[in-house]
């Protein structure tokens, strides 16, 4: 068994430390050969020490560095942990060079899905997914030669499910970021907040797995167990379940072809009792009904959505903005963009930069 040669870009996060975890579980298999963090400099040097990678980067300020690592010819498998679009860089590096590529990262996959796709498919760069609802998309459909009806992608709902409309504005930011279900950073709390997240997720379904808009439902499911299912012409659904937790979906990326044990507990559905699921409610979270939108317009307009809402984000995270706010902020600025259909790198990047500016114009103005 060769050993697989692993870069973790964002080492330092959640997805990056459980997948270090992954890796220690297994430490025959797998050979860690680069690491990099935004900032987390301790830790970065911890496990620097730990894990000897031949490649170290700290901070983003060098994205041509990020995307050597990822595409350097020792290198097997670039798990893309980092979050932002400053992940697009190295995720189309490794696409081109031909790895196999375990992205976490949304964003890189929203504002330029095609690109990356398109590039992964010229050059065999193979892509399994780490996010949990993409991961159970992969896994139902691999194997299969049957076309896909349909996605339903299944949401948690996020830690306002229960919450009415009314309540919203007066949460405040450290209630928002306990999410019953999922452990992860700030930014991407909110947006499971929002259900933005979820807009996103669908937007990257449609671009890993070549989906037009209306062949994906998203569907909500508190439990969280069913990470999304795949509905085929005859009319069978598969669904893949799993205890919540990341090492999960990590591990599979990390194996596949594979499957190995996990030493996570056994998922326990007769302890559950129950798997409940409902439409999303797009009135009580417009955010959701905005991404739906932009995934129905497509070309650059999915960029307009997450640059906005990520400078939106940030500034309700200093608490300087009403949660409300963030859907405002962004559905301005969507509106406002003119749409450049199937966009070049370069003008990816020119609309991510004008939407930005455009979003902290808009909050000035609130
Ligand atoms: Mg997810």
């Amino acid at each position: 068994m060769p050993v697989k040669k692993i870069v973790i870009l964002g080492a330092t996060g959640s997805i990056g430390i459980n997948t270090l975890k992954v890796v220690d579980r297994y430490p025959g298999r797998f050979k860690i050969v680069g690491l990099t963090a935004y900032r987390n400099r301790t830790l970065l040097q911890r496990q620097v020490r730990k894990y000897r990678p031949k490649y170290v980067a700290l901070g983003v300020e060098d994205p041509q560095s990020l995307s050597a690592m990822a595409a350097a010819p020792d290198v097997d498998i670039v798990v893309i942990a980092m979050r932002g679009a400053a992940a697009l860089a190295p995720f189309l590096a490794a696409a081109k060079a031909g790895k196999t590529i375990a992205p976490a990262n949304k964003e890189a996959l929203v504002i330029a899905g095609d690109l990356i796709a398109a590039a992964a498919r010229r050059h065999g760069a193979m892509i399994v997914p780490i996010d949990s609802e993409q991961s159970a998309i992969f896994q139902c459909i691999d194997g299969q030669k049957a076309p896909i009806k349909r996605v339903h992608l299944t949401a948690s709902g996020g830690p306002l499910l229960h919450r009415t409309v009314k309540e919203f504005d007066r949460m405040r930011v450290q209630d928002i970021l306990r999410h019953p279900r999922w452990k992860m950073g700030p930014k991407i709390t909110v947006d499971s907040a929002t259900l933005m997240n979820k807009g996103f997720e669908f937007i990257e379904a449609q671009r890993l797995f070549g989906l037009r808009h209306d062949q994906i439902q998203v569907l909500v499911h508190p439990q969280a167990i069913v990470h999304s299912m795949v509905e085929f012409v005859d009319g069978s659904v598969l669904a893949q379940l799993g205890v919540t937790d990341m090492r999960l979906p990590i591990q599979y990326a990390l194996t596949y072809p594979e499957r190995l044990p996990t030493g996570l507990p056994p998922l326990d559905l007769v302890g559950l009792g129950r798997l409940d699921f409902f439409k999303a409610d797009v009135r009580k979270f417009p955010a959701l009904g905005l991404a739906l939108e932009v995934s129905r317009l497509g070309g650059s307009a999915p960029c307009v959505l997450n640059a906005a809402d990520e400078e939106a984000v940030e500034v309700f995270l200093k608490g300087k903005i009403k949660f409300s706010a963030i859907y405002k902020v962004v559905e301005k600025v969507v509106f406002r963009h003119k749409i450049v259909k199937n966009p070049s790198l370069q003008e990816v990047l020119a609309v991510d930069s004008w939407a930005r500016q455009e979003a902290r114009s808009v909050m000035e103005r609130l």
